[in-house]
């Protein structure tokens, strides 16, 4: 009977602090939740305190699948189901012991929150933890208080229009609202770090444009959808992606015509950096994402890296930089990109990989290195054969 009453609440995180920006962060939060919730039906927002109450609309609505797909919205501390109530006593004890049983039955311990935003209800915070608590001991005699280690807490708010009650607070998706921070370009390759390098900085409130450089026949066709597989994974925490994916073929095969086999790494991270920047001109990114972890290989010693950077005017966000592979393949498994990463289609990085790469690569040997290509014309040419597609979550 209770089932139809349940709403998500959801708390704000950072936002909290913005002073005046407030009102933006806000709005665009609940713009990227309708986003996310509507597939699943018609849903109401009420917003105070910043807690956020989405209230279906349709009957029917499968309440555990918006809460798994509110969780991945960014900008949101935490969330919890919870059931609506009439802002009375009576109310809250008789739903304690049918709504929380699934919760309390299995838990040893618990405690009782009680948050009474309508200053007005008779009953003060502590009383009504007391009075809940023994109806839940009432309800599940085994059960013992743990005030500071409960298996499960048992929350009741008082709101202006009702009491919610609800047991299963989980922690949300962090970050910033996607959006709030401006739009960046992120390389992606199909590897394990590049997703998790896009996810990281989309946490931090950045809308994502995806690079891909593809050079066909060196890579194949599945190599590019596994790149689009990888960004619909993103997507669902971001929400839609535009995709470029640029032709890389005949600047590969110019480097290895024209320059010296063990700078190709870094004469190829020069060339994608510089139709990044170009790239990012267009679309209207304001920086470039990497996947580059300080050491990984060759091409991410401090001097490749310095090389790279001093191609592009761009800021260049690297989160991974002092990560563990260990530590990347952990964020890729939670936010389930890995399974994917590790399909074995080749890169192509992989393509015409030197022997014996340059480890400590100077500025002035990088240049001289590529100084025998007809840079801004492979450029041009790159740029110009882009392919645009949009990435929508899965
Ligand atoms: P990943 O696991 O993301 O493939 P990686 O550690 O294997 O990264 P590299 O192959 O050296 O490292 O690439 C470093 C970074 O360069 C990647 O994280 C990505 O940002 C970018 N990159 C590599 N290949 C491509 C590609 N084909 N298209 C776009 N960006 C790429
Ligand atoms: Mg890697």
């Amino acid at each position: 009977m209770l089932k139809e009453e349940q709403i998500l609440l959801l708390k704000m995180g950072e936002l909290a602090l913005k002073g005046l920006n407030r009102r933006t962060f806000e709005d665009q939060l609940l713009k990227n939740l309708r986003r996310q919730l509507h597939p699943l039906g018609e849903w109401q927002y009420n917003v105070s305190q910043s807690t956020v109450q989405a209230i279906p609309l349709t009957v029917g609505v499968d309440i555990d699948a918006a809460a798994r797909l509110a969780g991945k919205v960014f900008g949101f501390a935490g969330y919890a189901k919870a059931i609506r109530l009439p802002k009375d006593m009576a109310a809250i004890l008789a739903a304690c012991a049918e709504y929380l049983a699934p919760a309390l039955a299995a838990a040893q311990t618990f405690k009782v929150e009680a948050k009474r935003a309508d200053k007005s209800f008779p009953l003060r915070s502590p009383e009504i933890c007391e009075t809940v608590g023994e109806r839940v001991l009432e309800a599940f005699p085994h059960l013992r208080v743990d005030v500071h280690h409960p298996a499960v807490t048992v929350s009741v708010e008082i709101r202006e229009q009702y009491a919610f009650l609800h047991a299963d607070q989980q922690r949300g998706a962090g970050g910033l609202p996607s959006g709030t921070a401006g739009e960046a370009a992120i390389l992606i390759s199909g590897g394990i770090d590049s997703p998790v390098a896009a996810w990281m900085m989309g946490k931090r409130g950045l809308r994502l444009t995806g690079i891909h450089f593809a050079s066909p026949p060196y890579t194949s066709a599945r190599a590019e959808e596994k790149v689009h597989s990888l960004l619909r994974k993103v997507a669902v925490y971001t929400g839609p992606i535009r995709l470029l994916v640029v032709p890389f073929t005949q600047f590969q095969e110019a480097i290895r015509a024209h320059c010296p086999e063990d700078f190709f790494t870094i004469v190829m991270r020069r060339g994608m950096m510089r139709c990044a920047e170009q790239l990012a001109k267009t679309y209207e990114c304001g920086a470039l994402i990497t996947g580059e972890s300080l050491g990984q290989v060759a091409s991410q010693t401090l001097g490749a890296l310095a090389c790279t950077d001093a191609v592009t005017a761009l800021p260049v966000f690297r989160p991974l930089i002092g990560m563990d592979k260990e530590e990347v393949v952990r964020t890729a498994r939670q936010i389930d990109t890995f399974d994917i990463s590790i399909l074995p289609y080749e890169d192509c990085c992989t393509v015409f990989t030197p022997r014996h790469p340059k480890t400590k690569p100077r500025l002035r040997q990088a240049e001289e290195a590529e100084a025998a290509l007809e840079m801004d014309s492979l450029v041009r040419t790159a740029c110009e054969g882009v392919q645009i597609h949009w990435i929508t979550p899965i």
